[in-house]
């Protein structure tokens, strides 16, 4: 058995042993509940965004990459449920998170119907180093549950990471920021030129991790690239 498998196993048993708490308070969920209580879930700070208004994701990246249109699902904060669920998904195994995430998200924009017609949904990619070693990417589940509800193929290996970001973090800022433009490559096997596709990530926060998953998206010929995250960290004073 190797190491992925032996993390897949082990989250299995994981998600079955957890005793079913809400990720926002811990108390016991009812049975009709999943992975909040109907308190804190009615209490998520919801973004509100679509795929037609332009919004405060899409001013993140104005004049740095040319996205179509960009949204996230909800605000996150350095306090409260969304870290919460955040963190569980990416290191506590809990994958349910971003399915829940995504379905969410997915229903709603399918709903809307302003974005349209989208052949793939990419999530960020890991480094295959962390990706063995957690067992998962934290956002396949998310971009999964978005795909199926927008009817779009999911391609969890369409980017790929080229570099370990951890590697890095003793060299200086202006250093770290100019590689980290050059992380990510197009995977050669699939054709993706003149394809719409929509990138997927956990959360925005600088945006400089979707600034360079885009900008090796659009080494393609003719790809439009849009871009949905399942949370964003607004800016101070807005
Ligand atoms: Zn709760």
């Amino acid at each position: 058995m190797n190491r992925t498998q032996f993390s897949k196993i082990i989250n299995a048993i994981n998600s079955i042993l957890l005793p079913r708490v809400c990720f926002g308070c811990n108390a016991h969920l009812l049975d009709a509940e999943h992975l909040l209580c109907t308190v804190c879930r009615h209490d998520l700070p919801v973004t509100g965004h679509n795929f037609l208004k332009e919004n405060e994701v899409d001013q993140t990246f104005y004049g740095r990459i040319r996205i179509k249109k960009a949204a996230s699902l909800l605000y996150f904060s350095p306090t409260g449920t969304v870290k919460n669920l955040l963190h569980h998904l990416k290191y506590k195994n809990q994958e349910l998170i971003g399915e829940f995430l995504g379905d969410w998200f997915g229903k709603t924009l399918k709903r809307q119907g302003h974005l349209k017609a989208v052949d793939y949904v990419i999530p960020v990619p890991l480094h295959p180093k962390k990706l063995k070693k957690r067992g998962y990417n934290q956002v396949d589940a998310f971009g999964k549950s978005m795909a199926k509800h927008l009817k779009a193929q999911f391609l969890g290996d369409a980017l790929y990471k080229t570099a370990n970001t951890r590697t890095q973090t003793k060299k200086d800022r202006l250093f770290r920021w100019k590689s980290s433009q050059n992380l990510y490559e197009p995977n050669p096997d699939y054709s993706l030129s003149g394809k719409k596709v929509l990138l997927v990530d956990d959360v925005i926060t600088t945006g400089a991790t979707i600034e360079a998953c885009a900008k090796a998206l659009s080494t393609v010929k003719a790809i439009e690239i849009y871009v949905a995250t399942m949370a964003f960290v607004p800016k101070l004073g807005s």
